[in-house]
């Protein structure tokens, strides 16, 4: 992969890309459903090695089940693995969403904290997470998220080389405009989804094809995945 251009060069060229990228997708939004902070906590914790539309069907039932983090310490580890089974590694998951239940009740007044340190200490719940909370329920500019699409994209238009969430999240840090810190991974995931596909991208039809140093159009290869 090519070196990062210079600095300058590569923050408006980032600049242009969310441009173009929020006139094709006005509505870009978390597409995972919750009506408050703790659903979107849970939600997401969900939402690890699983895709957002399964979570949603998942979480039709829970949320009408369980309303706030008391009503997920009543039931057994069993009767909980049971109601999230479908969204796989439901063991780990549900430790993850009872011991944080347990802490938001024991320490937070049942409440979700606003900050990264707080959240980073709630069992499950890593940086990823802790942003999708921050900025979706918060908006509280606290970070990037950095999913697999987030991660794709990021390397095909040449914002990162690296390989970690952390490290690519903190080049992302560096280009993106703190105002689109929120917007940014939305309008990424949208556009993975619909454009530029793991498998086949559809550069012919891409919006930032212009601004895409891996357009299949310029280098006649296939894009790095
Ligand atoms: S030009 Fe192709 S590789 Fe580049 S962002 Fe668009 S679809 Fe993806």
């Amino acid at each position: 992969m090519a070196k990062r251009e210079k600095l300058e060069e590569l923050k408006a060229r980032t600049r242009e890309i969310i441009r173009r990228l929020k006139r094709a997708y006005p509505g870009a939004k978390c597409s995972l459903n919750h009506s408050n902070p703790f659903e979107l906590l849970v939600a997401t914790i969900l939402s690890a090695q699983c895709t957002d539309e399964r979570v949603n069907i998942v979480t039709a039932d829970l949320f009408r089940k369980y309303t706030k983090p008391e009503d997920y310490l009543k039931v057994s580890p069993r009767e909980l693995e049971k109601d999230i089974q479908s969204t796989g590694f439901f063991r780990n998951k549900t430790k993850s969403i009872q011991g944080t239940s347990k802490l938001l009740t024991e320490e937070y007044g049942s409440e979700v904290p606003h900050t990264m340190d707080e959240l980073l200490e709630l069992p499950g719940v890593a940086r990823k997470t802790a942003n999708v909370v921050l900025g979706n329920a918060f908006g509280v500019k606290a970070g990037v998220v950095v999913d697999t699409h987030v991660t794709r994209l990021s390397h095909r238009l040449n914002f990162t080389q690296e390989k970690t969430a952390e490290k690519i999240e903190q080049d992302l840090i560096e280009i993106v405009p703190k105002r689109d810190w929120v917007i940014f991974p939305h309008l990424m995931i949208y556009h993975g989804r619909k454009i530029c596909k793991a498998r086949n991208p559809l550069c012919d039809q891409c919006t930032i094809e212009k601004q895409c140093p891996s357009s299949f159009l310029k280098t006649g290869l296939p894009p790095p995945s």
